[in-house]
């Protein structure tokens, strides 16, 4: 029944919003409220363990919201392109079928294009027919954290890179095999270090 609602509330959203020439299964607000799931130490929440954090000179992480904080926000939109920073700190959302990486096939790891850490192999992305970037699991599971997103009634997931806590996108349970888990992502918080041998020129759309 879930499932069936997620695709359904998916499906309308999707409809809705290419309507509206908006945004898709990851509706797009541009406000939706920063969850501030995150302990000020180790826990990026959920399965975010402190592996994926980088540490303080004495030995703490520092990783989710604290992480973005030792950059001022100032220093943040010099260092992302605007639709970066609109992605990965208002939650926003790109248009399907417009990011760089939903019709991407070649090998390598997608990074956070914030922070750099490993989100996502190209192993695992498959085509999902939304217009994004979709993977059926983290590269790890420490990668990414998770939090409740209940914004426009829907009840969501939210997945944020749990080293800095930019919002990526969502994760839905009517992916494929083997977890049946979607991870509904916005290229524009993606960068894909390409496996050696592969090509360096984009596919065509
Ligand atoms: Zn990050």
């Amino acid at each position: 029944m879930k499932l069936a609602m997620t695709t359904t509330a998916c499906l309308m959203t999707i409809l809705i919003t290419a309507a509206l020439l908006a945004s898709g299964c990851d509706a797009d607000n541009g406000s939706a409220k920063e969850k501030t799931m995150n302990n000020k130490t180790a826990s990026a929440t959920g399965s975010a363990g402190t592996q994926a954090c980088v540490l303080n000179p004495d030995g703490t992480p520092v990783c989710g919201e604290e992480h973005w904080k030792a950059k001022t926000d100032e220093e943040w939109r010099k260092t992302l392109t605007p639709e970066q920073y609109r992605v990965a700190r208002q939650a926003g959302t790109e248009r399907a079928f417009t990011g760089k990486y939903w019709n991407e096939h070649r090998s390598g790891t997608y990074v956070c294009a914030a922070c750099g850490q490993p989100l996502f192999s190209s192993e695992t992305k498959f085509d999902s027919g939304t217009g994004w970037p979709s993977f059926w699991e983290p590269i790890k599971k420490e990668a990414v954290s998770t939090h409740t997103d209940s914004a426009y009634g829907m009840d969501r997931t939210e997945v944020k890179c749990s080293q800095c806590s930019a919002h990526l996108g969502h994760v839905f349970d009517d992916g494929p095999a083997p977890t049946g888990l979607r991870y509904c992502m916005n290229s524009a918080v993606l960068d894909l270090k390409l496996a050696e041998g592969q090509k360096s020129e984009a596919p065509k759309k």
